[in-house]
């Protein structure tokens, strides 16, 4: 492995779609190796050794520093600053600090595992958490590696002053088969141990089964031993997803190995990608075909019988408007459940998610508006429908009906009360 340090130009990625969050690519490459990799795809014009060349942002803590003060937010958990700020108590501190809302820092990006090999001996990650931790931010953090327990302790006291929430992604529980889709990576095991002492830590702790290889990963045997280890070490939240392979390094790649390990499935991969698309996604007519098992639903059925949720819990990250991003998180969860699960309307459903995704970036507290104001939003009727009955009764019937839920999963009834006189 060879480690390229560099000074990066950029850091921060942002977008409209998820307004409340930022998210770091620290490295560039990504030495784990998964043979299904899509930081591998030649949309991300990564240099050819993606694997072995690692191009490391050594500057990035200052980088991500910088972002943040020209946010105008103040390092209010720093023991030193050489500034006025060492004379405050905290709770003056948090006073001066920025008015802005906060938002989750990522600390994942889609073209490096933000734990791999690298890391131990650069501690970028952990400066990066530093930072977070002084300017008193909520973190994610996405990985392969049982390396992320390093920084334990740094994670927890970021989760006592705001929020942090640890996620793998795990794919198979077979070591022999782990190992030939990623050999580098920490096994499923040592995730899966790194998981329960998170959990037991306290802190929010969950995997992606990403992707789910066809003929491979979505056996009865693969999923039910997962589900039943993710159960065991008390798993918060699960959430499945297909394979996708993009045209270029990415499908070759994975196709490599498959001849090498699978051969008599070859053929197979061959032509349920043999559209090409642009996106990475089998062709619907041959996954029919075969019969293959739909990667979400399958997941999200088997959450249900092992009472894991299949959905992040939602973090609302200080000075955000929260009433407008819990509804929108129910909105999400709708179209989720219309489109994806019960297949009753995409177009609805595509509808609700636009609706919610507005709604993350609209500056005026829906509860406090009035009646007309709220009609007058770009929103289909049927999208009103759910938001006013929200509004009225702080539940969603949809929710309760197909989740069998009493209640949201988050509480939102106390400021529906609150409000409910400015609702016309
Ligand atoms: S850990 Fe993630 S980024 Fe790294 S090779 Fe595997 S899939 Fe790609």
């Amino acid at each position: 492995m060879l480690i390229e340090k560099y000074q990066a130009k950029s850091l921060i990625r942002t977008s409209k779609r998820s307004p409340h969050h930022i998210h770091l690519n620290i490295y560039q490459g990504c030495f784990h190796n998964c043979s299904y990799c899509d930081g591998k795809s030649d949309e991300y014009f990564m240099h050819d050794d993606y694997s072995n060349k690692i191009r490391a942002k050594i500057n990035a803590p200052d980088l991500l520093e910088e972002y943040l003060i020209n946010k105008g937010f103040l390092p209010i958990n720093r023991e030193k600053t050489n500034t006025l700020l060492d004379f405050m108590p905290q709770s003056k501190r948090k006073k001066i600090s920025s008015n802005n809302p906060k938002f989750i820092i990522n600390i994942f990006g889609n073209i490096c595992d933000v734990y791999q090999p690298a890391e131990a001996e650069l501690e970028i990650t952990k400066k990066v958490l530093q930072i977070a931790y002084d300017y008193s931010f909520p973190v994610r953090i996405l990985t392969k590696s049982a390396l992320v327990l390093r920084d334990i302790d740094l994670i927890k006291k970021i989760n006592q002053d705001t929020f942090a929430r640890v996620a793998f992604t795990i794919t198979l529980s077979d070591p022999h088969e782990q190992l030939i889709f990623e050999p580098n990576s920490s096994s499923t095991n040592e995730r899966l141990s790194a998981l329960k002492k998170f959990r037991e830590e306290g802190i929010s702790a969950g995997v992606y089964i990403t992707p789910v290889i066809p003929w491979i990963g979505d056996t009865n045997t693969n999923l039910i031993e997962l589900f039943q280890q993710l159960k065991d070490a008390k798993a918060e939240f699960v959430i499945t997803g297909g394979l996708t392979l993009k045209p270029g390094r990415n499908k070759e790649d994975f196709l490599k190995i498959i001849d090498e390990y699978h051969p008599e499935l070859l053929v197979l991969y061959d032509e349920l990608y043999r559209n090409n698309s642009i996106y990475g996604q089998p062709e619907m007519k041959i996954w029919e075909k075969y019969k293959l098992q739909n990667p979400i639903k399958q997941g999200y059925h088997m959450s249900k019988e092992y009472g894991i949720n299949f959905y992040e819990p939602r973090y609302i990250p200080e000075g955000t408007i929260r009433t407008n991003l819990e509804i929108a998180t129910v909105l999400s969860r709708i179209a989720f459940l219309m489109g994806e699960i019960y297949e009753e309307s995409w177009q609805k459903a595509f509808e609700i998610r636009e609706a919610a995704i507005e709604l993350e970036n609209y500056s005026s507290d829906i509860s406090l508006m009035q009646f007309e104001e709220i009609l007058s939003l770009p929103f289909e009727k049927h999208v009103f429908r759910h938001i006013i009955e929200m509004l009225q009764t702080g539940k969603s019937s949809y929710l309760i009906k197909k989740e069998d839920y009493s209640q949201l999963f988050f509480k939102i009834d106390d400021f529906f009360s609150k409000n409910s006189s400015s609702l016309r």
